[in-house]
């Protein structure tokens, strides 16, 4: 293989990038500008080496903290846990949100031997008596694994004094929260009702 399809095979691996769209990626890059390339293929190899896990949250970031944890500003009684770190920044543009978040990573898929141990459920408790939250919000996304995380987290804290809401209604069902617009989080957000 040479390396131009070499690179569009690497590039297909991407989500959502088929064949199609990986080899006009790949013959762009190559009739662009060397600098660029120089520049995108040095991103990609600093990604992982100066960006990690916020040792409070699970949040990208490139510091100890991410902004949110370490910000001043933020309402620590409350808690959302979300999926993904980039669910982080849909619910953040909406400006509805003041509290703190837990990120896990993805969800629970026993198929997949992905359960309450490598979700860091653990992680998650430590960090409500910490913070002694008086309100979560299970953000996952309203799929059936979603729906499951959020079910197996309410049993996890049964018991305890702790408002549970779940915002999933207002989201597109089966869509990931990446996708829903600002408006339907908006929504969800504000219309949040007891889990
Ligand atoms: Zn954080």
């Amino acid at each position: 293989m040479n390396t131009l399809e070499n690179l569009i095979v690497l590039l297909s691996r991407l989500p959502g990038i088929g064949k199609k769209s990986a080899s006009r990626m790949a013959y762009s890059l190559l009739k662009g500008e060397e600098s660029y390339n120089r520049v995108l293929g040095q991103s990609i190899a600093e990604l992982k080496e100066k960006i990690h896990k916020c040792s409070q949250c699970g949040n990208y970031t490139e510091e100890e903290l991410c902004s949110i944890c370490s910000s001043k500003d933020r309402d620590e009684l409350t808690l959302c846990v979300v999926e993904e770190s980039q669910d982080i920044m849909m619910i953040e543009s909406t400006g509805d949100y003041k509290g703190l978040y837990f990120v896990l990573h993805g969800v629970l898929s026993p198929l997949d031997g992905i359960g309450p141990t490598e979700l860091g459920f653990d992680r998650l408790l430590d960090r409500i008596n910490t913070l002694g939250v008086k309100e979560l919000i299970l953000a996952t996304n309203p799929t059936l694994e979603g729906d499951s995380t959020a079910l197996y987290i309410k049993h996890l804290l049964e018991g305890k004094e702790i408002e549970i809401s779940r915002i999933a209604s207002g989201l597109p069902v089966g869509g990931d929260m990446e996708y829903a617009d600002k408006m339907s989080i908006s929504r969800a957000l504000k219309g949040r009702m007891n889990y």
